[in-house]
């Protein structure tokens, strides 16, 4: 628990380092080559898909329950079905993998429902919100729920960024236009880590809630968005190394650390 000043410095440098690997995400779109991505998009995706699952089971739901409680329950079921209704408001999202897959493919992703960039780049930001606020709430219950969450949070928006960048470009916004507007909304996370390294100061059951939520809501991202992706079109083998690779990631990260005794 990040009780002691030493702690809590260490917990914060953890958070903005996180952050600032975040990111350096938003930069993925325009940094990976053309080819590289066509090649590995679809295992990527997958990758992101068994991180995100295996963080929500293994750390970021347990730990929230520490926390929080059943209440953990309440919470993780209100944001899933929030997402799902936003999805189904806002017209599907071109999420992470279809408009990636559009990008690598070398072909508009929607041709029917155009994304306005702006509107693109608004729930971008919201979405970064609350990926930060989720690895500050997981680093301060514990750096090992605070690195698979970061992972997590990092992994899925590689495939997510190049997306939003083939969007971006599509709508006749420049390289340096646009990665400089996606690093910006990436950092957006910073705003979300800090309200909850304040705010938990003054509602020290914020970090639990903040958990539970992040918990649906990477539990939808996971298993609606990219986990279908995995059934989709070549490259089988290939996303199947993907998504296992994934659930080691984080399953390592958390078999080693409960043998070594790190954490209950
Ligand atoms: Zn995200």
């Amino acid at each position: 628990m990040a009780d002691g000043p030493l702690m809590e410095s260490h917990t914060v440098l953890f958070v903005l380092i996180a952050v600032g690997l975040d990111g350096l995400a938003g930069l993925a779109g325009g940094v990976l080559s053309e080819r590289w991505l066509h090649q590995r998009l679809p295992a990527l995706v997958a990758f992101a898909a068994g991180t995100l699952l295996s963080a929500v089971f293994l750390e970021v739901l347990p730990q929230a329950v520490e926390v929080q409680g059943a209440a953990t329950f309440t919470w993780a079921f209100a944001s899933f079905v929030a997402l799902a209704l936003l999805e189904w408001a806002l017209g599907h999202h071109p999420h992470h993998a279809e408009a990636a897959a559009g990008h690598a493919h070398g072909h508009h992703a929607h041709p029917g429902t155009p994304t306005l960039p702006v509107t693109l780049l608004a729930s971008d930001a919201l979405h970064n919100v609350g990926d930060g606020a989720a690895v500050a709430a997981a680093f301060l219950v514990s750096p090992q729920a605070g690195i698979a969450t970061a992972f997590a949070v990092i992994v899925h928006e590689l495939p997510q960024e190049v997306g939003d960048y083939a969007l971006l470009r599509a709508a006749g916004w420049s390289r340096g236009g646009s990665l400089v507007a996606l690093a910006g909304v990436q950092l957006t996370a910073a705003i979300g880590a800090a309200g909850v390294l304040l705010g938990t100061r003054m509602l020290p059951s914020l970090q639990g809630t903040v958990l539970a939520i992040a918990g649906g809501s990477f539990l939808y991202i996971g298993a609606v968005d990219l986990l279908p992706e995995m059934r989709r079109g070549p490259d089988a083998r290939q996303r199947l190394v993907g998504f296992l690779c994934g659930l080691l990631l984080i399953g390592g990260l958390h078999f080693a650390e409960a043998f070594t005794g790190g954490h209950g």
